[in-house]
C-alpha cells in the first residue's frame, strides 16, 4: 500500500472546487509513454497549470500499469526540476471497468479513480460506485463516475450510440454513491471520428464537416439540479484539422475525422465542466509530426530525431489547450 500523498500527487477535490468557482477547467491528458509524458509535464510547468495524468486501460495493457505508476512519481520530481515549486498532478485511472481495477489503482499510489458503470442498469452503477467511493475515500482517494452513455471508441470502452445523461437522475446518483464527480453525456464522443458524416453539417467553403453543437441545455439542467458539482467531460479532443490535412498529405488516411469545436469547450470550461479530456488531439500531433519526420528526411532511424520533434509537437497543442481553451494557466503556482 502506498499513498499517493507520500509521492508528492494530489487529488482532485481542491482542485476541481477552485476551478467550478473560477469557471475554468482542468485538463486530464492520456498519457502511456515517455515522450507524451515528458510534453504533458513541460507544457504544465511552464503554464502553472493543474494537470491530471490519465491512465486508461489500453495504456496499462500498452505500457504496465506499474511502469505508469512510478512514471508519475518520476514525473513530480521532474515537474520540480524545471521550477514548478509547488506542482499539482493528479494520477487519475480512466475508466475503471472493475472494483479491482480501481482498488488495485488506489493501493500503488493514484490519487483519483474513474469507476465508469454507465453500461450497467441504473441501480448496478450506483452499487458499484459505491463500492468504489467506500473503498477509495478510507485512503482520500477521489472518484468520478458516469452517468449516460457516450457514443465512439477509446482504446478498449466503445459504444454504438450515445445515450444524454438524464438530469432528473443526478441528485439521486450523485447523493447515493457519494462520488466526487460525475462524468455526463451531452454529444461528446470518443476517438478521431467523432460524428458520421450524415450527423454533420458541410461548410460549403471548405467542405470540411461541421459536428453538431453540444447540448448545452442538458449541461444547464444538470448544473441546476446539482449547483457547484464537478462535472467532467469525456471525448473532448478537438481533431485539430491542420493535422488531419498534414497526416494525409503526407501518406496517411484520415478521411473525415471530426471533433469538438474549440469555441464549445471554452465555453464548458465555464461551467461547472472543471475536467476536460483530451487524448485524440495528442495522437494526432504526434502523427503529423513523425510523418513530416520521415517525409523530410527518409534515411532518419534515431527514433530520438522523431519522438523529439513529436514531443515538441505534443508540448505545443497542451500549451494552447491550456491558454486558450482550459483557462487552468497560472492556477497552479
Ligand atoms: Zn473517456
Amino acid at each position: 500500500m502506498v499513498s499517493y500523498k507520500e509521492i508528492g500527487l494530489v487529488n482532485t477535490r481542491e482542485m476541481f472546487a477552485k476551478a467550478v468557482a473560477g469557471g475554468y477547467a482542468i485538463p486530464a491528458f492520456n498519457f502511456n509513454n515517455m515522450e507524451q509524458l515528458q510534453a504533458i509535464i513541460q507544457a504544465a510547468a511552464e503554464t502553472k497549470s493543474p494537470v491530471i495524468l490519465q491512465v486508461s486501460k489500453g495504456a496499462r495493457n500498452y505500457a504496465n500499469q506499474t511502469l505508469l505508476r512510478y512514471m508519475a512519481e518520476g514525473a513530480v520530481e521532474y515537474a520540480k526540476e524545471l521550477g514548478w515549486e509547488h506542482p499539482q498532478i493528479v494520477l487519475h485511472l480512466d475508466h475503471g471497468d472493475s472494483f479491482e481495477t480501481c482498488k488495485s489503482c488506489v493501493d500503488m499510489g493514484f490519487s483519483s479513480v474513474m469507476i465508469d458503470a454507465s453500461a450497467l442498469p441504473y441501480e448496478e452503477n450506483i452499487a458499484l460506485t459505491k463500492k468504489v467511493v467506500d473503498y477509495a475515500h478510507q485512503f482520500d482517494v477521489t472518484v468520478e463516475a458516469e452517468l449516460g452513455v457516450l457514443a465512439g471508441v477509446e482504446d478498449e470502452v466503445s459504444a454504438a450510440e450515445s445515450h444524454y445523461t438524464k438530469p432528473e437522475e443526478v441528485i439521486d446518483f450523485a447523493s447515493r454513491t457519494g462520488c466526487d464527480s460525475l462524468a455526463i453525456s451531452i454529444g461528446t464522443s470518443h476517438g478521431a471520428y467523432k460524428f458520421t458524416p450524415e450527423q454533420c453539417t458541410r461548410d460549403p467553403k471548405t467542405g470540411r464537416l461541421v459536428p453538431p453543437p453540444l447540448a448545452f441545455d442538458v449541461l444547464h439542467e444538470i448544473e441546476k439540479k446539482l449547483p457547484g458539482f464537478p462535472i467532467v467531460l469525456h471525448g473532448s479532443s478537438s481533431v485539430p484539422q491542420e493535422y488531419v490535412d498534414e497526416i494525409n498529405a503526407l501518406g496517411g488516411k484520415l478521411p473525415d475525422a471530426v471533433g469538438i469545436p474549440e469555441e464549445q469547450l471554452r465555453e464548458a470550461s465555464k461551467s461547472a465542466v472543471c475536467k476536460i479530456n483530451i487524448d485524440s488531439d495528442s495522437r494526432l500531433a504526434m502523427t503529423a509530426a513523425i510523418r513530416r519526420v520521415f517525409h523530410d528526411k527518409p534515411g532518419e532511424f534515431d527514433p530520438r530525431k522523431y519522438l523529439g520533434p513529436a514531443r515538441d509537437e505534443m508540448k505545443k497543442l497542451y500549451k494552447h489547450k491550456i491558454v486558450n481553451v482550459l483557462g487552468s494557466d497560472g492556477k497552479a503556482e
